[in-house]
Protein backbone atom coordinates (compact mmCIF):
# COMPACT_ATOMS: atom_id res chain seq x y z
CA UNK A 1 0.00 0.00 0.00
CA UNK A 2 1.41 3.39 -0.96
CA UNK A 3 1.51 6.21 1.85
CA UNK A 4 2.69 9.09 1.83
CA UNK A 5 1.41 12.65 0.85
CA UNK A 6 -0.42 14.01 -2.57
CA UNK A 7 -1.10 17.89 -4.67
CA UNK A 8 -4.28 17.93 -6.63
CA UNK A 9 -3.82 20.35 -9.33
CA UNK A 10 -7.27 21.89 -9.75
CA UNK A 11 -7.97 25.10 -12.38
CA UNK A 12 -11.06 26.68 -12.17
CA UNK A 13 -12.37 28.20 -15.24
CA UNK A 14 -14.59 31.01 -14.17
CA UNK A 15 -15.53 32.45 -10.31
CA UNK A 16 -17.10 29.89 -8.42
CA UNK A 17 -19.30 30.42 -4.89
CA UNK A 18 -19.65 27.45 -2.73
CA UNK A 19 -20.77 25.98 0.48
CA UNK A 20 -17.53 24.64 2.16
CA UNK A 21 -18.78 22.68 5.03
CA UNK A 22 -18.21 24.69 8.62
CA UNK A 23 -16.13 27.15 6.56
CA UNK A 24 -19.38 28.84 4.82
CA UNK A 25 -19.89 30.50 1.87
CA UNK A 26 -16.48 31.14 -0.14
CA UNK A 27 -15.66 32.93 -3.90
CA UNK A 28 -13.03 31.08 -5.80
CA UNK A 29 -11.52 33.25 -8.41
CA UNK A 30 -10.31 32.05 -11.75
CA UNK A 31 -6.76 30.39 -11.69
CA UNK A 32 -5.35 27.38 -10.32
CA UNK A 33 -5.45 26.06 -7.09
CA UNK A 34 -2.61 22.96 -5.31
CA UNK A 35 -4.49 21.12 -2.48
CA UNK A 36 -2.24 19.23 0.18
CA UNK A 37 -3.53 16.14 1.23
CA UNK A 38 -2.06 13.18 2.91
CA UNK A 39 -3.02 9.51 3.25
CA UNK A 40 -1.43 6.99 5.44
CA UNK A 41 -3.19 4.65 4.73
CA UNK A 42 -3.66 4.07 1.38
CA UNK A 43 -3.06 7.13 -1.16
CA UNK A 44 -4.17 5.60 -4.07
CA UNK A 45 -7.79 4.88 -2.64
CA UNK A 46 -8.08 8.44 -1.26
CA UNK A 47 -6.85 10.19 -4.26
CA UNK A 48 -9.28 8.02 -6.92
CA UNK A 49 -11.81 9.06 -3.99
CA UNK A 50 -11.78 12.88 -4.80
CA UNK A 51 -11.85 11.85 -8.04
CA UNK A 52 -14.82 10.12 -7.80
CA UNK A 53 -17.96 11.84 -8.76
CA UNK A 54 -20.63 9.88 -6.03
CA UNK A 55 -19.46 10.51 -2.60
CA UNK A 56 -20.87 11.63 0.94
CA UNK A 57 -18.97 15.03 1.46
CA UNK A 58 -16.43 14.76 4.40
CA UNK A 59 -13.63 17.11 3.64
CA UNK A 60 -13.42 20.98 2.69
CA UNK A 61 -12.12 19.99 -0.68
CA UNK A 62 -15.22 17.22 -1.83
CA UNK A 63 -17.10 20.14 -1.49
CA UNK A 64 -14.88 22.12 -3.53
CA UNK A 65 -14.64 19.49 -6.12
CA UNK A 66 -18.04 18.68 -6.40
CA UNK A 67 -19.23 22.51 -7.01
CA UNK A 68 -19.89 21.63 -10.81
CA UNK A 69 -17.81 21.75 -13.86
CA UNK A 70 -16.10 25.02 -14.16
CA UNK A 71 -14.14 23.23 -11.04
CA UNK A 72 -11.37 20.24 -12.65
CA UNK A 73 -8.88 18.36 -10.88
CA UNK A 74 -5.91 18.75 -13.78
CA UNK A 75 -3.10 16.77 -12.14
CA UNK A 76 -2.21 14.72 -9.44
CA UNK A 77 0.88 14.63 -7.50
CA UNK A 78 1.94 11.84 -5.00
CA UNK A 79 4.97 11.71 -2.92
CA UNK A 80 5.05 8.54 -1.27
CA UNK A 81 6.90 8.57 2.28
CA UNK A 82 6.72 6.55 5.43
CA UNK A 83 6.57 9.70 7.13
CA UNK A 84 3.99 12.40 7.63
CA UNK A 85 4.77 14.82 4.89
CA UNK A 86 1.82 16.86 4.24
CA UNK A 87 2.45 20.07 6.51
CA UNK A 88 5.85 20.03 5.67
CA UNK A 89 4.54 19.88 1.65
CA UNK A 90 1.79 22.28 2.86
CA UNK A 91 4.59 25.10 4.14
CA UNK A 92 6.72 24.69 0.78
CA UNK A 93 3.58 25.71 -1.61
CA UNK A 94 2.88 28.05 0.96
CA UNK A 95 6.12 29.72 0.22
CA UNK A 96 5.33 30.21 -3.47
CA UNK A 97 1.69 30.58 -3.70
CA UNK A 98 0.08 34.06 -4.70
CA UNK A 99 -2.72 33.41 -1.12
CA UNK A 100 -4.20 30.89 0.86
CA UNK A 101 -7.55 29.77 1.37
CA UNK A 102 -7.75 30.71 5.03
CA UNK A 103 -8.47 27.26 6.94
CA UNK A 104 -9.35 25.00 3.83
CA UNK A 105 -8.04 21.40 4.97
CA UNK A 106 -5.82 22.05 7.80
CA UNK A 107 -8.80 21.56 10.74
CA UNK A 108 -6.76 18.87 12.18
CA UNK A 109 -3.24 20.65 12.11
CA UNK A 110 -1.57 24.09 12.73
CA UNK A 111 -1.23 24.86 9.13
CA UNK A 112 -2.98 28.21 8.33
CA UNK A 113 -4.65 26.39 5.16
CA UNK A 114 -3.86 23.23 3.06
CA UNK A 115 -5.21 24.74 -0.36
CA UNK A 116 -3.33 27.69 -2.24
CA UNK A 117 -3.77 29.90 -5.15
CA UNK A 118 -1.83 30.00 -7.88
CA UNK A 119 -2.59 32.58 -10.91
CA UNK A 120 -1.41 30.13 -14.09
CA UNK A 121 0.07 27.08 -15.69
CA UNK A 122 3.46 28.59 -15.78
CA UNK A 123 3.35 28.92 -11.69
CA UNK A 124 2.04 25.82 -11.52
CA UNK A 125 5.57 24.13 -13.51
CA UNK A 126 7.93 25.96 -11.13
CA UNK A 127 6.20 24.37 -7.90
CA UNK A 128 6.24 21.21 -9.62
CA UNK A 129 9.78 21.80 -10.52
CA UNK A 130 10.42 22.90 -6.79
CA UNK A 131 8.81 19.79 -5.30
CA UNK A 132 10.90 17.33 -7.45
CA UNK A 133 13.77 19.00 -6.29
CA UNK A 134 12.76 18.78 -2.17
CA UNK A 135 11.60 15.23 -2.66
CA UNK A 136 13.04 12.10 -4.46
CA UNK A 137 9.57 10.04 -4.54
CA UNK A 138 7.48 11.96 -6.21
CA UNK A 139 4.80 10.88 -9.51
CA UNK A 140 2.82 13.59 -11.46
CA UNK A 141 -0.20 11.65 -13.20
CA UNK A 142 -2.86 13.46 -15.18
CA UNK A 143 -6.08 13.13 -13.73
CA UNK A 144 -7.35 11.98 -16.48
CA UNK A 145 -5.60 9.11 -16.60
CA UNK A 146 -6.52 8.01 -12.92
CA UNK A 147 -9.84 8.41 -13.90
CA UNK A 148 -9.24 5.94 -16.56
CA UNK A 149 -8.04 3.55 -14.16
CA UNK A 150 -11.11 4.31 -11.74
CA UNK A 151 -13.32 3.41 -15.17
CA UNK A 152 -11.53 0.45 -15.60
CA UNK A 153 -12.06 -0.76 -12.31
CA UNK A 154 -15.49 -0.21 -11.65
CA UNK A 155 -15.87 -2.39 -14.94
CA UNK A 156 -14.14 -4.84 -13.42
CA UNK A 157 -16.04 -4.76 -10.21
CA UNK A 158 -19.57 -4.62 -11.85
CA UNK A 159 -21.34 -7.88 -12.46
CA UNK A 160 -21.48 -9.05 -15.85
ZN1 LIG B 1 -0.98 21.12 7.89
Amino acid sequence: MLCGAYLLIINIKAVVKGEIGKLGWIDFKPGWYVYVGSAMGGLEARVKRHLSSKKRKHWHIDYLLGLGSKVRVEQVVIVTSTKKIECELSKLVAGLATFSVARFGSSDCKCGSHLYYFPNEQSIRGLLGAIKRAKPNVTIKEAQSVCLDLARNRQLASPT
